[in-house]
C-alpha cells in the first residue's frame, strides 16, 4: 500500500511530469507508449491490426488547467480521428474529460467534446470516455448524458472499486462499457480497498453486463479474470461478438496475441505523445514490477536522479504531514 501511495503521489507531481516530457523517450518510454506523434502511433496501430488486434487511441495529457492546452488537445484528437479515417485503420478514441478542460470550465469542456464526438460520429468512430478519479466521476457522467442526447457513438468505463459501480452499470447498461478494477487512490468513504473484494466486484460487473448490457470491454491483465470470462461466456452461450478483451500497449504482449489468435475480439489501449509520466506512474502503482518494462533503459544517471527527487519529495511530504498532526 505504501508503494502504491508512493507512485500515485509521483503521478501527481508536475515538476517530474515536465522533466519526463523532456527526457522520457530517451529513458525508454517507447516500450509502453506507441510513439510521440500521430505518424508513429498510426504505424504501431497498423502493426497491431495485422495481428487482428483493434486499438483504442489515447492522446496522452495530464495537468490541463489552461484553455490553450485543452484547445490544443482537442485539435490533436480531431487530427487523430482524421488519421484513423484516412489510414482506414481498425481503431477508436479513448479520451479523458480533464484533458479537454473539465477542471477549467464545464461548458468549455462540453463544447470541446461536442466537436470531437460529432466529427467521430460522422466517420462512425467510437469515443470512449476514460474514467478518472472520484472527483471527476459524476461530472464525466453528466457530460456523457448531455452528449448522448445527440450521439450514440459514446461509451465509458465502470471502475469496480467504487461502491456506486453496481448502480452505474445498471444505469448505463445500454452503453458499450469498459470494465476495470480502477487505477486511482480513492478513499474508504467511496471505494473498496481490499483487492479481493475489488476483483470479485469486477467479475460480478462483467457477468452482469455480458448478460444484460451492450458490448463489453473486459480491460484487465489478470489471467484469473480472463480465464473466468472464457468459462462464463462458454457456459452461457454468449457470442464472441458481444465482448472483447482489452490490455494496455506493451503489457503482456504474448497473452494479447494469444487471445486474438484464439478468436476473441481484442483491443489494445494505445497511448501516444510525450506526456507519458502520470500514465506510467499509475501503472507502477498497480504493479511495481512494471518497472521491468522500461528498466533496461531506465536505470541510468538521469532516471536515478528523477526517482531520487521523487522519493525525497514523497518522504518529506509524509514527514511534514506527520509533523502537522
Ligand atoms: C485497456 C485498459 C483501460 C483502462 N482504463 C482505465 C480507466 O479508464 N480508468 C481507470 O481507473 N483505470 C483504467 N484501467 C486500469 C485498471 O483500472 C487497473 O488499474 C489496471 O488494469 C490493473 O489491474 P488489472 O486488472 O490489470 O490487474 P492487477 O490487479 O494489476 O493484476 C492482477 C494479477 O494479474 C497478473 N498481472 C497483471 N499485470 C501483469 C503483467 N504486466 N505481467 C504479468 N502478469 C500480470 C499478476 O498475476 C497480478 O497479480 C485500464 C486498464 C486497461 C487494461
Amino acid at each position: 500500500m505504501l508503494l502504491k501511495n508512493f507512485f500515485i503521489g509521483l503521478s501527481q507531481n508536475q515538476l517530474l511530469n515536465s522533466l519526463a516530457q523532456k527526457y522520457g523517450f530517451k529513458l525508454g518510454a517507447q516500450s509502453v507508449v506507441a510513439g510521440t506523434n500521430i505518424e508513429e502511433m498510426i504505424e504501431s496501430v497498423k502493426e497491431l491490426n495485422t495481428y487482428g488486434i483493434s486499438c483504442t487511441i489515447d492522446n496522452l495529457g495530464e495537468f490541463v488547467y489552461e484553455k490553450e492546452e485543452a484547445t490544443k488537445a482537442k485539435k490533436q484528437i480531431l487530427d487523430v480521428i482524421e488519421a484513423i479515417k484516412v489510414n482506414n485503420v481498425d481503431a477508436h478514441i479513448s479520451l479523458k474529460p480533464t484533458q479537454l478542460g473539465l477542471d477549467i470550465d464545464y461548458d468549455f469542456c462540453l463544447s470541446n467534446l461536442q466537436e470531437i464526438v460529432a466529427k467521430a460520429d460522422s466517420y462512425d468512430i467510437f469515443i470512449n470516455f476514460d474514467m478518472e478519479d472520484y472527483g471527476h466521476l459524476q461530472p464525466s457522467f453528466d457530460l456523457i448524458d448531455e452528449l448522448s442526447k445527440e450521439h450514440d457513438n459514446i461509451g465509458t468505463v465502470i471502475q469496480a472499486y467504487f461502491f456506486r459501480a453496481e448502480e452505474d452499470i445498471q444505469k448505463y447498461k445500454d452503453y458499450r462499457l469498459r470494465l476495470v478494477k480502477g487505477a486511482y487512490k480513492e478513499s474508504e468513504a467511496v471505494a473498496y480497498q481490499d483487492k479481493r473484494v475489488i476483483d470479485s466486484n469486477l467479475v460480478a460487473l462483467i457477468e452482469y453486463h455480458l448478460l444484460n448490457g451492450k458490448f463489453t470491454s473486459i480491460a484487465t491483465h489478470d489471467h484469473n479474470i480472463i480465464n473466468h470470462v472464457k468459462r462464463f461466456v462458454a457456459e452461457n452461450n454468449i457470442s464472441k461478438e458481444k465482448f472483447e478483451f482489452q490490455m494496455l500497449y506493451g503489457f503482456r504482449k504474448e497473452l494479447q496475441h494469444e487471445l486474438a489468435k484464439e478468436g476473441y475480439n481484442f483491443c489494445t489501449y494505445v497511448p501516444f505523445g510525450t506526456d507519458w509520466y502520470g500514465y506510467f506512474m499509475r501503472r507502477l502503482a498497480e504493479r511495481p514490477q512494471n518497472l521491468n518494462l522500461i528498466a533496461k533503459q531506465v536505470f541510468n544517471k538521469k532516471t536515478n536522479t528523477m526517482i531520487g527527487i521523487g522519493v525525497g519529495a514523497f518522504l518529506l511530504g509524509r514527514l511534514s504531514k506527520r509533523n502537522k498532526k
